[in-house]
């Protein structure tokens, strides 16, 4: 973009925003079964200004700004109640889930560096684990070793065990995972970390809200946090179903001590002592007071009666998918994620029926293997259940009668 010589006017501006908007998905209105969450132009529009009104304020130097010094603990304190967190533990708001795994991915390893002499650091993770952990991998130097999902997708315990190694500075559980929505087994995983001193995280990034919720609401759920003994660190993503701002997920760890492998200080310039919480230099505060200000508007009810909402959507979801002729349920979901196939792969191309939906407006995430699609519930979803699930159906008759093949499409993009 050339710059203009003479800058143009706010109204301008603002209408050519609207009109790059023109192409989006409109995901207020419920049609993004991925990337985007709504509790309602309410809630949105209090994250937006609370968003605005500390957008230039920076959380790297809390001194400067107590506001967000309380708004942060404020908020990681809430999280550490969801999550059953014993007292002293610690922990920060970051940037998102993909810093959250990174600062406990970094933490660990520096942990077993320490107490452990670990040299060449490897972590064990389910096949299931989010993508974001590779990134971790690839980063900071720690071999991924990969293991096979039961096949009820969740886990597999002993494919875990075998794979452990005097190498292991971590193991993962997600609750729930993200490609099928269901919960690994958290405790015989944390269990056989704590036996050899090995920090075990729990992604909780699309659980962390909605589960402790869903247990109120009376479903029998494994434990999954931590409660559970060798649980270490864990993430929840508040800018899911936290139906705040994006840019808001925190990284909670058991305890102050385990906290401090993976914060950064250093004092190696002419600049003086440099500290940071996480990834981030200057951390915006926007996403601190966003988060904080929805929490305090929503209220525990408030999300008690969202996850209320979103899980009955999904369940509506779940129950009309396998009716449609030719797609089956991945796996019953344990929260508020649908996976969806091909009764019979070679008859029916999902990700051609993907592309279907998104010519009428409705975006679900493609992914595999196996080829899948995905769609993540949320309380915006309230009332569409209908609409979305006759246009799926008249999706999969489309293409399956013109036997059209998907173009390949993914859930994070480079360009
Ligand atoms: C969304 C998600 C992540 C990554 O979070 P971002 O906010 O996209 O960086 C990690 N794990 C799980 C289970 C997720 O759902």
């Amino acid at each position: 973009m050339a710059l203009a010589d003479e800058g143009l006017d706010r109204a301008a501006v603002l209408g050519e925003l609207e009109q790059l908007s023109r192409r989006d998905v409109a995901w207020r209105e419920g049609r993004a079964f991925s990337l985007a969450y709504s509790a309602g132009p309410d809630v949105l529009a209090l994250a937006e200004e609370a968003y605005a009104r500390f957008s230039g304020a920076n959380a790297l130097n809390t001194d400067a700004f107590p506001s967000l010094r309380t708004m942060q603990a404020d908020v990681v304190d809430t999280v550490a109640g969801w999550l059953h967190a014993p007292p002293g533990a610690a922990g920060f708001m970051t940037s998102g889930g993909t810093e959250s795994i990174l600062l406990a991915v970094l933490g660990a390893r520096e942990r077993a560096r320490a107490e452990r002499g670990v040299t060449a650091p490897s972590m064990v993770l389910p096949a299931s684990a989010h993508a974001a952990f590779e990134k971790a991998a690839h980063y900071f130097g720690v071999r991924s070793v990969r293991v096979p999902v039961r096949e009820d997708w969740r886990a597999d315990v002993d494919a875990v065990a075998d794979a452990v190694d005097d190498d292991t500075v971590l193991v993962v559980a997600s609750a729930p995972q993200y490609p099928q929505g269901v919960v690994d087994p958290v405790a015989p995983i944390a269990a056989l970390a704590a036996e050899r001193g090995i920090s075990c995280h729990v992604d909780a990034c699309m659980g962390g809200v909605t589960l402790p919720y869903l247990e109120r609401l009376g479903e029998r759920l494994d434990p999954w946090d931590f409660r559970v003994e060798g649980v270490t660190s864990m993430s929840v993503d508040l800018h899911k179903y936290g139906y705040t701002a994006k840019g808001a997920s925190v990284l909670l760890h058991r305890s102050r001590e385990l906290r401090r492998f993976h914060t950064f200080v250093t004092d190696n310039w002419l600049g003086g002592v440099y500290g940071s919480s996480g990834l981030q230099g200057t951390k915006s505060g926007g996403s601190i007071a966003a988060a904080w200000a929805v929490m305090r508007h929503l209220g525990d009810a408030g999300y008690l009666a969202l996850t209320r909402t979103a899980r009955a959507a999904t369940l509506a979801l779940a129950e009309a998918v396998p009716a449609i002729d030719g797609l089956v349920l991945r796996a019953r979901p344990d929260t508020t994620l649908v996976a969806i196939g091909a009764a019979d792969p070679t008859g029916l191309d999902v990700f051609a029926v993907a592309d279907e939906l998104w010519r009428h407006g409705w975006y679900v995430d493609k992914q595999g293997p196996p080829a899948s699609l995905h769609c993540t519930v949320n309380a915006v979803h309230d009332g569409r259940i209908d609409e979305f699930v006759a246009v799926l159906e008249r999706a999969v008759a489309v293409v399956r009668a013109a036997a059209s093949e998907g173009g390949a499409g993914a859930y994070g993009t480079i360009e």
